[in-house]
């Protein structure tokens, strides 16, 4: 993937799917990527809003479940997908950011065999996890983010972040806390960050991560929960941890802290249940 003019194109040089929204205006120099879910039933039903002009919203770019991409503005032109919004010093980040808006229904009601989107889907119980929102108190469903999608995701995000030179990558809840939650706690923000920020900088100050869950969380020898737990598990909550490595939506971490009279623990943990410090 690369860009050309502002457009996204494949390494062969075949552009990928474009539907100019009417909703842009003004030429900007993004500074930060903001994330979004569409809390809508399809990548298409949200491409087809996005680029009405009677919705006054729009996007730089709809990513679909199967990870299909379609660009809807060149990424140097406002879009309108933040709102009211602020970000250090910073207000109306629609003029600073590229916004990406991430097919995903959002919250979901917990029903007998599974989920229940707000537009009454019934989705498969593999297909939400329940989780607190970092803006909220109680834990509620959420519909989560496949793979082909989150692979895109960053994909994109880490060629956006280098072309133009991006400080950092934004939640849509972060910028507009007292209105937004997209894109929630489904989304595995931290690990898109140590991806697309976490590598090469050796010189850089490390960023570290601690152990989020009041339970504690467990060491695996690999990335997924059929891997062993390793000496040290439950690391508990707030153990501090630097990523060294991401394969989908696990970290491999060493541990910074003493765990049970342990020095140097290593590991992989699940991506979700870390935050930077
Ligand atoms: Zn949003």
């Amino acid at each position: 993937m690369k860009i050309v003019d502002h457009r996204l194109y494949h390494d062969n040089g075949e552009p990928y799917p474009y539907q100019e929204t009417p909703n842009k205006r003004g030429v900007i120099k993004p500074r930060y990527l903001v994330m979004h879910y569409t809390a809508g039933s399809s990548a298409a039903s949200a491409i087809r809003t996005l680029t009405s002009s009677r919705a006054r919203a729009s996007a730089h770019i709809v990513i679909g479940r199967d990870g299909k991409i379609t660009q809807l503005a060149p990424f140097n032109i406002k879009t309108w997908h933040a709102g009211k919004s602020r970000w250090k010093e910073l207000k109306s980040l629609n003029s600073h950011s590229i916004g990406i808006e991430i097919d995903n229904a959002g919250p979901l009601t917990k029903v007998a065999d599974g989920w229940k989107t707000w537009f009454n889907k019934t989705l498969d119980s593999s297909e939400g996890i329940e989780a607190i929102h970092k803006l909220q108190k109680r834990s509620k469903g959420w519909q989560i983010y496949p793979e082909q999608q989150l692979d895109a995701l960053m994909e994109l995000s880490e060629l956006l972040v280098t072309e133009y030179q991006l400080e950092d990558i934004l939640g849509h809840e972060d910028i507009a806390p007292k209105r937004k939650q997209d894109p929630g706690p489904a989304f595995p923000m931290e690990e898109i960050k140590a991806r697309v920020f976490g590598r090469g900088d050796e010189d850089e100050q490390e960023i570290t991560y601690e152990v989020v869950p009041e339970d504690g969380l467990n060491l695996r020898s690999g990335p997924g929960t059929r891997y062993d737990k390793l000496e040290g598990s439950p690391l508990p909550k707030g153990t501090r941890l630097e990523v060294v490595g991401v394969y989908e939506r696990w970290c491999e971490v060493e541990v910074l802290d003493v765990v049970n009279g342990e020095m140097d623990l290593e590991g992989w943990v699940g991506s979700r249940h870390i935050k930077r410090v």
